[in-house]
């Protein structure tokens, strides 16, 4: 029978909490100075470890490289060629998925989704767009998804331009390259959520692939726990001047999209401006990086996105899913859309050499060790509550997943924080209940959330109580 806690080349850091349970038992009879009935699930995963440092750069730069050989990956081009256009791209990484697969049992399903476009303002023409997608299946909880996604597609100053070259090296096959590698990475392990691996297109000309897989994964029912969204993961050198390799953004969005009028009225009152589940999934991000991702930092962006652009995370956000961007905290415009030239002693253009590929290495780990936490963890807390008005304490509800879903789970811990501060900052395990009443902490004070924490300690994005913060039920 599959047991999530047998890992590959980790059998014995798994069995390393049920030892500890067996000390505590036989401590509790002799020296009750130790008693504990609760064994609180480990909060250090050496496992995270390896895989973020299984992440090669040497194989990313092969892959951008590959895909920057397309000639250009724009929406509209050439599509029967084996050599040039984003046809002979996708049916590369089509391949290169099969590849994977094939390495790790048939462990992917490698399928492509489609949808024809036209009379749209950047696709004219009738012209099908595609995503490539592969998708490792939860061993416990197969209907809960963590995704992650990058963009196929490039396009130079001329949106509708879809034969000059356009290597679109950093916008974005750095983030297609991420998706393969942590493809590479994590299907050497089995976990109780699915994790996806998205290749999506269409982005330059209007977000098409992500709504087409919005749209799939709604229309199938996927409980989606968080997109992560790669785009241009790769420049560590700004306009501004800056050149920085430790810093990344992820923008979240704050308030959901999807929220009704009275969901609005209600938070009007109770609060959760600043912790839709796409941000507490930026949150979660930015402590992987604390924990796991040496020399980098997470700069969240409370934003949907930079100032009036887009990205392939708000299709997601558009039918309620959580989703968030991740990318390189200083962009350089000479290198996005830009036609491949020289003026004034100036080169412009999305080039090879404008990748730092142990950057994108950084942020493909990052990418990586988030989603193997999340998918080795139960599902998020559905239908959490909170209550206390007018009281000394305040309480929080939640409901318990059912079946398989529970497998691995150990309990629950709460969280809270002032309502002025960005991240968590108070936390207490507090096990296998689905209720819990802090004792003389004011509700009015502080901001307050619930994850779930698995035995051997992977742990869930925090949820904050009611709409606003849900990340949906467990159907
Ligand atoms: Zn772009």
């Amino acid at each position: 029978m599959f047991n999530p806690f047998d890992k590959p080349n980790n059998k014995s850091l798994h069995s390393f909490p049920r030892k500890i349970l067996g000390v505590v038992c036989v401590l509790a009879t002799s020296l009750p100075v130790y008693a504990s009935t609760t064994v609180v699930p480990p909060n250090e995963q050496l496992v995270l470890r390896e895989i973020q440092k299984k992440v090669s750069a040497a194989r990313l730069k092969a892959d951008v490289t590959t895909l920057v050989g397309f000639g250009t990956r724009h929406t509209l081009s050439e599509t029967k060629s084996t050599t040039q256009g984003i046809g002979a791209a996708r049916r590369w990484i089509k391949s290169e998925f099969d590849k994977i697969s094939a390495q790790c049992g048939g462990c992917l399903e490698v399928i492509y989704q489609k949808q024809t476009f036209s009379e749209e303002k950047r696709i004219p023409e009738p012209t099908e767009v595609v995503n490539v997608i592969a998708i490792q299946r939860g061993q416990l909880d197969p209907n809960r998804y963590i995704v992650m996604s990058g963009d196929i597609d490039s396009r130079v100053t001329d949106p509708l331009n879809f034969t000059s070259a356009s290597p679109g090296a950093n916008d974005n096959a750095s983030g297609v390259g991420g998706v393969i590698e942590a493809a590479r990475v994590l299907s050497q392990h089995k976990f109780a959520g699915t994790v996806v691996y998205a290749a999506l297109s269409g982005e330059e000309q209007g977000l098409f692939g992500g709504k087409i897989m919005a749209g799939i994964a709604k229309k199938e029912g996927w409980r989606v726990e968080a997109v992560i969204n790669n785009d241009m993961i790769g420049n560590i050198s700004g306009i501004n001047g800056v050149i920085n390799n430790t810093t990344a953004r992820v923008f979240s969005e704050g308030v959901r999209y999807v929220e009704t009028s009275e969901e609005a009225r209600k938070r009007r009152f109770t609060g959760g401006e600043v912790d839709s589940p796409s941000r507490n999934v930026a949150r979660y991000i930015d402590q992987i990086a604390d924990q796991y991702i040496p020399n980098l930092d997470v700069m969240m962006v409370y934003r949907l996105d930079r100032f009036g652009r887009g990205g392939h995370h708000r299709p997601f956000n558009a039918v309620g899913y959580p989703a968030v961007r991740i990318m390189e905290t200083n962009e350089h415009y000479d290198r996005q859309h830009q036609d491949i030239r020289t003026e004034n002693g100036r080169e412009y253009g999305d080039v090879l050499s404008g990748v730092d590929f142990d950057f994108t290495a950084k942020l493909t780990s990052l990418n990586a060790v988030t989603m193997a936490a999340m998918a080795w963890a139960p599902p998020p807390p559905a239908q959490t509550e909170i209550s206390g008005a007018v009281k000394a304490s305040t309480t929080l509800k939640w409901q318990r997943p059912a079946g398989s879903m529970a497998k691995n789970l150990a309990g629950y811990r709460v969280h809270w924080r002032l309502t002025t501060e960005p991240t968590w900052t108070h936390s207490q395990y507090v096990g296998d209940v689905t209720e819990f009443e802090l004792k003389n902490i004011v509700i009015d004070n502080y901001f307050f959330g619930v994850s779930s924490v698995a035995k051997d300690g992977f742990e869930s994005p925090v949820v904050f109580p009611g709409p606003a913060g849900s990340f949906g039920g467990y159907k």
